[in-house]
């Protein structure tokens, strides 16, 4: 319990009668990378929406500390420390990778105060930091435009990560990248597990593999099974849904 960064209680979602989520329980530990898998319209991302304030439950609480988020707004969430990534791509195409970093990073007191201090030295080395997690070191002035899709994606976590918040929900963080792009994004996400919580929404299993230590299937908005990828490979509700049977 006291591990717990995260608690998902009886989380009931509903949208004109039909319900996305049903009485959803989970829990997500300190630096734990946790997997959520399910077929299309299990609810995984009208999770992530709950979580991050996008969208209200019907009945339930989402415990982060000692905050219900789901009475708390959008932007209180983020202060709070938990970040989202949206499947769109929301780079500054036309400002290099620096500067996609220095403009992500938390304003300080007034616009001025806060562009002077996002040159000061504290800065450009945390920025250097995150940059080379990122793999984007030797790309600091490129233009976000002239990335790579996993690279844009990469940089994206990065102006996540510049934030420092203690949890990140990502949804589908390998869409459309090359293996190896893939390989090198669970590499980052190990990474960033070492001090930092994340949940991520995948499909595919060769990825989750390699990431997931625990694992959430979701099927028609309830839980379907919860537990290591082995057992969740041997789950039979688990195989049943998979293969249509
Ligand atoms: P997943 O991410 O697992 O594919 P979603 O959370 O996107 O599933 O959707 C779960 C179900 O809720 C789907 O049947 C979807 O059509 C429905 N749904 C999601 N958002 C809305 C909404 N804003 N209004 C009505 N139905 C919605």
């Amino acid at each position: 319990m006291e591990n717990t960064i995260l608690s998902v209680e009886n989380l009931t979602v509903s949208f004109d009668g039909f319900q996305a989520v049903k009485d959803l329980s989970l829990s997500i530990d300190h630096n734990e990378l946790h997997v959520i898998i399910g077929p299309n319209g299990a609810g995984k991302t009208t999770l992530l929406d709950i979580i991050c304030g996008r969208t209200k439950p019907s009945a339930g609480r989402v415990m982060f500390g000692g905050t219900d988020l789901t009475k708390a707004a959008e932007y209180q969430i983020v202060r709070l420390g938990v970040a989202r990534k949206f499947q769109t791509p929301s780079t500054y195409e036309d400002l290099s990778v620096l500067e996609n970093l220095e403009i992500s990073f938390p304003r300080g007191r007034g616009v001025w105060g806060s562009l002077f201090f996002r040159r000061t030295r504290p800065v450009r080395d945390r920025i250097t930091e995150i940059a080379n997690q990122i793999f984007l070191f030797d790309e600091l002035d490129t233009k976000a435009g002239k990335l790579s899709h996993g690279q844009k994606q990469w940089l994206e976590i990065g102006m996540l990560l510049i934030q420092d918040p203690e949890l990140l929900l990502l949804d589908e963080p390998v869409a459309g990248m090359s293996p190896r792009e893939r390989e090198q994004t669970a590499v980052l996400l190990n990474q960033i597990s070492h001090g930092k919580s994340l949940i991520v929404i995948e499909h595919d299993m060769e990825f989750v593999k390699q990431i997931a230590r625990k694992v959430t299937v979701m099927h028609q908005g309830a839980l379907l099974c919860a537990g290591s990828i082995e057992q969740v490979q041997r789950n039979e509700r688990v195989i049943e849904v998979y293969l249509g049977a």
